[in-house]
């Protein structure tokens, strides 16, 4: 007979397993299908988050800074350090042990929540029937009253530039490099191209950045874009933006061909990491007889609560609509398994906030100044720069600025933009501010500790009524 769940996963990412942890949690019996093979060859929970995104990356991103700030900035604390020396497959050992550290803590939280995780692949068949694949061995029919399909997504492939995993690589790829190649060259100068191209930029590569866009990260506030424009190429980034790629002869050296507006141009790299985005992982993921809508994107279409056209049958994270973030995924994953126990479930896509872990961090929530601003929607805006901040100067960290947008009638925060130290952990305030519906007023009248980096967040909010008190307003 058939084995029988109250709720089956398919995915075990971030969206995946948040869904299953929560539907357990509400005391339904419930099984995750997922087929990722991590490191050592080995089944893996996490996804793409945990084994080859969020988690190695920021690992690397840790290291790189760590090596590239005692090598160039311990000497204006007063720290001399006679030689620092680098061992790559050490830092990439270091990242693996993170990784496998939080795998193996979500096979524990399986355990603890009685989650049934089966390794394969799983194939929707319809209302209440998932196919099972496990790795070795016969395909099984398994029922669930309730299915997430929860699969992720993968990355865009060029023809320009095919993957050949030695050279030319994708994001895990990147990852694994096991020494630092002389002249890196990155296509897309999105989130995962700048961040790759940091951590190998600050273990010495000469990173080239090949954007097709005329404009340096579209989505984030111009106004930061610029300034973190600024600070990445002081640092070395070679930032080429309006370039196509149109192809890359694999010779001795990688010559990249590319065209912008004075023509054709190339460039020869070492490495080439292709970073132009990343598509919903749907293949194999629904039999053609269970009729699963795929919107014109590739994404399996669902409303506000993540219902698919099949009834029972839900989807969250990367393979659903709005940003590819493991944030907004687990919420999402949250949400469903609420939902299905007949509790409230809700994500407001409007306070998700971005965090691109450069140096500085790029962080943001709400709108941008030039969202609004096409909107026609009326708004006052108040920065502070983190170069008149007492901890920040203290930290040698002075660079970037916060900048806090509110309606101009309700004085409600609609976005707040930060370029800086510790971007990614300020944000916060800002989302919840946000999340309470609250002001720049608020923001401005609540006590913040002196110094923190927090007093910028501050003092941004005060500069949208010309109050701000370290400032020429
Ligand atoms: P995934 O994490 O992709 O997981 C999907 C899982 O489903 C995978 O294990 C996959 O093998 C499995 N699967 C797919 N199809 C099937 C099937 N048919 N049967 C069984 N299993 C299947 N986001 C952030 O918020 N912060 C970051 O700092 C960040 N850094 C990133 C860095 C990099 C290099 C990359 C590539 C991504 C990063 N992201 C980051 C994005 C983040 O990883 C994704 O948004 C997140 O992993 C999406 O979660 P998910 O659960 O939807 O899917
Ligand atoms: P992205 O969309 O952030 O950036 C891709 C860039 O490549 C864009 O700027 C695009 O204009 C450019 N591009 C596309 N085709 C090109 C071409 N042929 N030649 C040159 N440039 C080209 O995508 P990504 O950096 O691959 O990251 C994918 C997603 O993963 C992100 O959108 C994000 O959702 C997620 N992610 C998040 C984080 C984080 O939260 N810190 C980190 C990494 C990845």
């Amino acid at each position: 007979m058939a084995k029988q769940y109250d709720v089956v996963v398919i995915g075990a990412g971030p969206a995946g397993y948040h869904a299953a942890i929560r539907a357990a949690q509400n005391g339904f019996k419930t099984a995750v299908i997922d087929g990722f093979i991590g490191a050592e060859g080995k089944p893996a929970l996490g996804g793409t988050c945990l084994n080859v995104g969020c988690i190695p990356s920021k690992a690397l991103l840790e290291s790189s800074e760590q090596y590239h700030k005692a090598q160039h900035d311990l000497a204006a604390h007063g720290i001399l350090i006679d030689q620092v020396g680098l061992d790559v497959p050490a830092m990439i050992e270091r990242k693996a042990k993170v990784v496998k550290g939080l795998t193996g803590g979500i096979a524990q939280l399986f355990k603890a929540n009685k989650i049934e995780w089966l390794q394969g692949h799983g194939k929707l068949l319809g209302s209440g029937e998932v196919e099972f694949a496990p790795i070795k061995g016969k395909a099984e029919v398994v029922k669930a009253k309730h299915i997430i399909l929860a699969t992720g997504s993968k990355p865009i492939e060029i023809d320009a530039a095919p993957l050949d995993g030695e050279r030319i690589v994708d994001s895990t790829g990147a990852l694994e490099f096991q020494d630092v190649p002389k002249r890196l060259g990155v296509i897309g100068a999105g989130v995962i191209g700048l961040e790759m191209g940091s951590v190998w930029s600050r273990l010495g590569a000469k990173v080239v950045l090949l954007e097709a866009q005329d404009s340096f990260l579209a989505p984030v506030d111009a106004q930061c874009s610029r300034d973190a424009y600024r600070q990445f190429t002081k640092q070395g980034l070679d930032i080429r933006l309006g370039a196509r790629v149109t192809s890359v002869n694999a010779g001795k050296n990688l010559s990249v061909h590319y065209e912008d507006k004075d023509g054709k141009q190339s460039v020869q790299v070492d490495k080439l990491i292709v970073a132009v985005g990343r598509r919903p992982q749907t293949d194999g993921l629904a039999a053609d007889e269970a009729n699963l809508l795929i919107d014109e994107r590739g994404f399996v279409h669902v409303d506000e609560q993540c219902r698919t056209n099949i009834p029972g049958v839900y989807a969250v994270g990367d393979v659903v609509r709005g940003p590819m973030l493991a944030h907004k995924g687990m919420e999402e994953g949250i949400m469903v398994a609420d939902l299905i126990a007949d509790k409230y479930g809700h994500v407001n896509y409007d306070s998700v906030p971005w965090v691109i872990y450069t140096h500085p961090e790029i962080a943001w929530v709400g709108k941008t100044e030039q969202a609004l601003k096409a909107a026609g929607v009326p708004y006052k805006a108040g920065s502070f720069s983190f170069a008149a901040n007492g901890r920040a100067l203290a930290m040698d960290q002075s660079g970037g600025l916060v900048k806090v947008i509110a309606h101009a009638e309700t004085d409600r925060l609609l976005g707040v933009h930060i370029v800086g130290p510790m971007a990614s952990e300020l944000i916060a305030e800002a989302v919840v501010t946000m999340e309470f519906g609250g002001s720049a007023e608020d923001l401005g009248r609540i006590i913040h500790a002196h110094p923190t980096l927090s007093e910028s967040v501050h003092e941004a909010a005060l500069s949208v009524h010309k109050q701000a008190i370290h400032k020429a307003n």
